[in-house]
């Protein structure tokens, strides 16, 4: 039953917000108040932490600028799976050596879990699909890479991926011209985002947490033992607070997010239901969840109830003219890899925003210079499992629980500035022409 009545203020036009009921929304702060922790954003990252920091008892709040699952948490493909850095593990070996780079796989496979054993104790029925993904060579070279990527894997991480040839694509189910063969890695899962997200705020009340909506924090500023977050209607005061604005962070709250990070849009459409008939003149019937071997990849599945979800990269720009071409390059690209489904219109399409560095890892861990100023952010587009693990984390930094040098070096290097920060937007306009020509 799809709710296009929808309660929300500022709707994104999602499948998935049409496809969960009305919510109450939190309300918004007003006045001063005073907590140990102060969290920024009501996303995977942000109310992991709070889940964590209210169950062991500290008094949390989270500050969200609109509401909960605003950002890209309610906007995503819905893939927990591996990922969280734009290094592949050959660069993470040669930057961090090998055993650095497995203690960063196993923390990427150890997010994937929880966050399954988080809808198991809840008993969520979050439409969970797909055993592990499948990366679906785009051109006849790509295969080869598929093999020696197999191999690596098994050799470096144990990791036992499965290779697939283009017959087995095609008695599997994974028909498309461009689809010349496959790799199965065994990890991960397909879920409703936005049934997941809005269950973890629940907990968080639940647990004694507290959550803020339409609370846009526009400052960080030392008051005394404290720092005090500014909002529009009222301040908060808190021992410690948790940056997990990632995509969406306000570059302000506090300063030393200014360059540090880049948002890159990724958009999604969601077609209507298919029919037995479409399906098999497509020969897409897997329920797996797959991605190209592009550098600016697809990624796609069969959802449960039979729609098709197909995610590419965004545009660079948010105006009306340049989320048309998106749109017309997104869908473009959809006919010409399921051209049997050239005519199906795409019910919902939306976009959102993702994090990268410039270090291309995210940050868990104390911001340098702001003492009991703790961020987790940065999860370059596949953030479902690793944001919901750094939140934990990052709640364990704070209490004491854990070390810095408990977490993988990887996640443990502050971001750097990027140079000219001013023209972030720029370079990925270069970097979208380069990886677009590697990728032909
Ligand atoms: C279109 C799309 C598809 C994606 N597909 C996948 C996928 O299939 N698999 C996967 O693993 N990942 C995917 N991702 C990435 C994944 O959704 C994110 O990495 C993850 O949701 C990030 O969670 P988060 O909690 O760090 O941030 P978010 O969910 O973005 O939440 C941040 C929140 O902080 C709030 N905020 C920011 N600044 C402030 C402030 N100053 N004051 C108050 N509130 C503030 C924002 O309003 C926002 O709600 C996708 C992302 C997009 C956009």
């Amino acid at each position: 039953m799809l709710n296009r009545n929808t309660e929300m203020r500022k709707a994104i036009g999602s499948y998935w917000e049409a496809s969960v009921p009305p919510q109450k929304q939190d309300r918004q702060l007003i006045g001063n108040a005073v907590f140990d922790v102060a969290v920024i954003g009501a996303g995977y990252a942000g109310l992991s932490a709070a889940l964590k920091l209210a169950q062991s008892g500290t008094s949390v709040c989270v500050l969200e600028a609109e509401y909960v699952g605003y950002g890209a948490s309610g906007r995503n493909g819905g893939f927990c799976c591996l990922g969280g850095t734009k290094l592949n593990e050959r660069k993470l070996i040669r930057k961090f050596g090998l055993e650095e780079a497995r203690k960063f796989v196993a923390y990427q496979v150890a997010g994937v879990n929880l966050v399954e054993q988080r809808l198991d104790s809840w008993q969520l029925d979050a439409d969970r699909h797909s055993n592990g993904e499948i990366f679906l060579a785009h051109r006849p070279r790509d295969v080869s890479s598929l093999r020696e990527d197999a191999a690596f894997l098994k050799d470096n991480f144990g990791i036992k991926a499965r290779l697939l040839s283009k017959s087995d694509l095609d008695v599997e189910g994974y028909g498309g011209p461009e689809f010349y063969g496959g790799l199965h890695v065994p990890y991960g899962f397909a879920l409703n985002p936005m049934k997941y997200i809005r269950a973890l705020a629940d907990q968080v009340r639940h647990a004694g947490g507290k959550i803020f909506a339409k609370s846009l924090v526009t400052g960080v500023n030392k008051d005394g033992e404290r720092w005090r977050l500014e909002t529009e209607n009222g301040f908060v005061r808190a021992k410690k607070i948790v940056l997990a604005g990632n995509g969406y962070a306000h570059e302000d709250a506090p300063r030393w997010l200014h360059g540090r990070t880049l948002p890159v849009m990724s958009s999604v459409q969601v077609t209507r239901p298919l029919s037995d008939a479409e399906l098999v003149a497509q020969n897409w019937t897997a329920e797996t969840m797959a991605a190209d071997t592009r550098i600016l990849l697809h990624y796609f599945r069969l959802l449960p109830d039979r729609r098709f979800l197909f995610g590419t990269r965004g545009g660079i720009f948010e105006n009306p003219a340049a989320l048309a071409a998106m749109r017309k390059r997104a869908r473009s690209d959809f006919e010409n890899m399921f051209p049997a489904w050239a005519q199906v219109e795409a019910e919902f399409t939306w976009h959102g925003n993702v994090c990268m560095a410039r270090n291309l890892t995210p940050f868990v861990g104390e911001v340098p210079g702001m003492e009991g100023v703790f961020a987790a952010m940065g999860w370059h587009g596949s953030g479902i499992a690793m944001a919901s693990i750094s939140g934990e984390k990052v709640a364990g930094l704070i209490t004491g629980k854990l070390r810095q040098q408990d977490l993988p070096v990887a996640l443990s290097r502050p971001f750097r500035k990027f140079p000219m920060a001013a023209f972030r937007k720029l370079y990925l306009q270069g970097a979208y022409w380069w990886y677009g020509w590697q990728d032909m």
